[in-house]
C-alpha cells in the first residue's frame, strides 16, 4: 500500500488522505480531538464522538466532518475503511485501510488500558502497522491504574483534611475528565475551570457517564478541588491562594526532574498514552508484518522490535521518504 510521509503525518496518495495532518488539506482522517492532530480541512473523517467534539471544541461545521460508527466500513476508491476505539480520549479512534488485498492500520494516540472516559480500546490484526511511540522506552512501565486512582484520592482527601484546596493540573481535553471521574466517583467536591468545563460537557453530550459538572466562579469554594489546565496556575486566584497543594497527571512523571520542571507538589504517571508494555503488546495483538513508528522514541523503538525479530522502522528515518513496502523501503541507518 504505497504511503507517503510529509513532515510529520502520514498520507495515502491513492485514496488522496492524510491521516492527522498538522496543516490544513482537503481530505483528512483526524484520530482525536487534541490540537496538535485537528487543522481545518475541507473533509474529515473521524469516529462519531470525535465529530462531536470538534463541532463544539473548534465549531468545525457539520458538513465538512464524514462520521463513521465503531467498526462499519466505507469504501472509498476500492480502499475500504474502517475505525477502531484507540482507548487514549474520549472518541479517539485508530484506522483501519484495506486495499488490494493489504492492510494499514494507523493508531493515531493509544493506550491499551481501560478508563473512565475513553472507549475500550480493539487492535485489529492488521499487515502494516503505523504506531505512536510516545513511551517507547522500557523504563516507561506505569504502575497499576488502580494503584494511581487510590494515590489520587489520597492526596485530594489529605489537602481537604488539612483545610488546603488540591488543584490538579491537567490538559482541558483527555485526562482532566479522567481525573474528575475519578474524583466525583469517590463523592470528592469537585469545580472546573471554564475550559475543563465546556470539555467535560462536550464529553458527556457523546454519552459518557460523567456527574454534572460545577463550574468554578471567581472565588474558589472552601472544602473544593479544583480541575484545570496547567496555565491556570499563572493565575492571581492560584497565586494568593495559601493553603493549596497542587498535582499534574502526566506519563512523564516516570521522568527523572518532572516534578521541578512541571512546579507542582506530585506528580501522578496517570497517561492517556501506552506504557512500553502496553506498546509491545499491541505489536503482538495487530501481528503485522511491518512497522513504521511515529511520535516519541521512535527509533530507540523500533531497534527494540527488530531485536525481537519485527521489520521496524522509524518513520522519521529520512526526510521526505517514499515508502512503497518492504522490498523497496531503503534501510535506514541508526542514530540518524
Ligand atoms: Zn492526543
Amino acid at each position: 500500500m504505497p504511503l507517503t510521509f510529509h513532515p510529520r503525518s502520514l498520507s495515502l496518495p491513492k485514496l488522496g488522505m492524510q491521516l492527522d495532518p498538522h496543516r490544513a488539506c482537503p481530505f483528512a482522517f483526524v484520530s482525536h480531538g487534541h490540537a496538535d492532530h485537528f487543522a481545518r480541512h475541507d473533509k474529515i473523517l473521524c469516529s462519531v464522538p470525535t465529530g462531536h467534539i470538534l463541532r463544539r471544541r473548534y465549531s468545525v461545521a457539520k458538513d465538512r466532518l464524514l462520521l463513521l460508527d465503531w467498526e462499519d466500513q466505507i469504501t472509498i476508491d476500492g480502499h475500504h475503511i474502517q475505525l477502531f476505539p484507540a482507548g487514549h480520549i474520549t472518541g479517539s479512534a485508530m484506522i483501519r485501510i484495506e486495499h488490494d488485498g493489504e492492510s494499514l492500520l494507523y493508531t493515531g494516540d493509544f493506550k491499551t488500558r481501560d478508563s473512565f472516559t475513553a472507549e475500550s480500546p480493539v487492535f485489529p490484526q492488521a499487515d502494516i502497522l503505523a504506531m505512536e511511540t510516545t513511551f517507547g522506552l522500557p523504563h516507561f512501565i506505569f504502575p497499576p491504574t488502580e494503584k494511581i486512582h487510590t494515590n489520587i484520592l489520597t492526596f485530594a482527601k489529605e489537602g481537604l483534611e488539612l483545610g488546603e484546596t488540591p488543584i490538579f493540573y491537567a490538559y482541558s481535553l483527555g485526562k482532566a475528565q479522567e481525573v474528575y471521574a475519578i474524583l466525583t466517583r469517590a463523592k470528592l467536591p469537585v469545580v472546573l475551570n471554564k475550559s475543563v468545563y465546556e470539555m467535560t460537557q462536550a464529553v458527556r453530550e457523546t454519552g459518557i457517564n460523567l456527574t454534572e459538572p460545577k463550574l468554578l466562579g471567581e472565588a474558589i469554594p472552601p472544602g473544593t478541588i479544583v480541575i484545570a489546565p496547567p496555565n491556570f496556575g499563572k493565575t492571581p486566584l492560584v497565586k494568593n491562594l495559601k493553603a493549596k497543594r497542587t498535582a499534574m497527571l502526566s506519563g512523564w512523571a516516570l521522568t527523572k526532574g518532572a516534578q521541578y520542571r512541571y512546579r507542582v507538589d506530585t506528580l501522578f504517571p496517570l497517561s492517556d498514552h501506552a506504557d512500553f508494555p502496553g506498546l509491545l503488546k499491541t505489536v503482538e495483538k495487530v501481528s503485522p508484518k511491518l512497522i513504521y513508528t511515529l511520535h516519541g522514541s521512535t527509533r530507540e523503538f523500533a531497534t527494540e522490535l527488530r531485536a525481537r525479530g519485527h521489520d521496524a522502522w522509524s518513520i522519521y528515518g529520512n526526510d521526505q521518504l517514499e515508502l512503497f513496502g518492504k522490498e523497496e523501503l531503503p534501510k535506514f541507518t541508526e542514530g540518524r
